[in-house]
Parts: structure tokens; sequence; C-alpha cells
């Protein structure tokens, strides 16, 4: 089985798709990771993401494994594992930018497709219920307002050991949903047949057993 969480950055859909996993039994699959792999190549490497040709020697240069230790996902860029690497804020903007790439997108496709055909997954990103995953059993759309999320991943941030600036946050994930939402492939938006849920006013926890709920009436 498997199911698909899209939304926008800081809706706490990695959160909330990890413990659903727990409970279910599935293995969550966070894909945002991959992209921020990839962008961290390409940082590290001062590739210029404009030039087709470097992009594309970059791109065969980087090889991403996605390892599953106790149901915790690991990612590992070229043997290497970048899983508290990624988090930073800079690599999260650069993966927005880059993940916009139709090089880019390809490269994780099968990856992505591979993992879902092979396991009962929950898998979160931004393209699962519309592109990743169309047939997937059940989709949901994870939002929040603005505010809500600048002040989640501040505090994901903050407990990461960051000194982040709230303002700049919350304009990074305006900037991120505008990219996000308007790039030419694969732009986050709701599947027509995904399940809403604003959790702005919802605990972790209300939106987890709604997530298993639904999840159990499907199966
Ligand atoms: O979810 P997370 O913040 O880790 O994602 C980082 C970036 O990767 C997003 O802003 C988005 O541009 C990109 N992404 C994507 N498609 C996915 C998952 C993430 O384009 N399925």
């Amino acid at each position: 089985m498997n199911i698909a969480i899209d939304g926008p950055a800081g809706a706490g859909k990695s959160t909330i798709a990890r413990l659903a996993a727990k409970e279910l039994g599935f293995i969550y699959v966070d894909t945002g990771a991959m992209y921020r792999a990839i962008a961290l190549y390409l940082l590290d490497s001062k590739t210029d993401i404009e030039d087709k040709s470097a992009m594309q020697q970059a791109l065969n240069n980087i090889n991403i494994n996605i390892v599953y230790d106790k149901g915790v996902q690991h990612v590992f860029l070229n043997l290497q594992d970048v899983s508290a690497e990624i988090r930073s804020e800079k690599v999260g903007n650069m993966a927005s930018k880059t993940s916009a790439k139709k090089e880019v997108r390809d490269k994780l496709l099968y990856l992505q497709r591979d993992i879902a055909k092979n396991n009962d997954v929950i898998m979160d990103g931004r393209d699962i219920g519309t592109n990743i995953l169309p047939d997937a059993e059940l989709k949901i759309y994870l939002t929040a307002s603005a505010d809500v999320r600048a002040k989640r991943r501040y505090d994901e941030l903050r407990n990461s050991g960051e000194w982040p600036d709230l303002e700049k946050i919350k304009n990074d994930i305006i900037k991120r949903d505008e990219q996000d939402m308007n790039r030419d492939i694969a732009p986050l938006k709701q599947a027509e047949d995904a399940v809403l849920l604003d959790s702005s006013d919802l605990s972790i926890e209300e939106v987890v057993d709604r997530i298993v709920s639904l999840a159990k009436a499907v199966q």
C-alpha cells in the first residue's frame, strides 16, 4: 500500500508521516531529503546550476542511496551519510531552486517509484500524489498557514542547535512556496483525489490519528 503526503515547506509532513508510518508499520520515505542531498553536492562543488552541461556532469557524479536503520531513513551521497548536513536552511533553499530542473527530477523519479513498488510506504514531498505515485491508495495534502509553518521551522532549527531569524524563515518559506508551486515540472499542488488537511490548529497527534484512520479505511 502507498500513501502520498504532499504540501508546502514546514506543514509538518515529515514529523506526521514518520509517526503515522510507525503506527501502520510502513516505511517512511522523505523525498525532500533526496533533493537536499543533490543540492548539497551542487553547493559543495560550486556547480553553476544554469549551465546545462555542468549540471549534467555534476548529476552523473552523484550517487544517492537510501538506507533504513531501525525504521529511520538515512541518505547517502556518494557513500557518505549526509542525513544531518542536509537539514540546514541553506541546503533547503538550494534544493527548492535545483528541484525545478528536469534533469534533477528525472534522476530521482525511478528511485522513488522503486522504493514504493517494493514496500508499504508513506512518502512525503511535493509531487508524490500528482506525479510519482498517481495510483497511491491514499493521498493527503497537508498544509498550514505561513506563520505557523515559519514558527515550526524555527523551532526545528533551534532544536538542532542553529540560531535562526524567524522573519527570514517566514520570507524563505513564502519564496519556497512560490518556487515550488509555480515551476513548470511537477509543481506543488493538491491532487484532485487528495484529502486536504490544514494542520494550523491541530496537534501532531490529531493529524496522525486522522491519517491513520483514513489509511485503515482503505486498507
Ligand atoms: O521537504 P523539504 O523541505 O525537505 O524539501 C526541500 C525542497 O525539495 C522543496 O522546497 C522542494 O523544492 C523540493 N522537493 C520537490 N519534490 C519533492 C520533495 C521535495 O521538489 N517530492
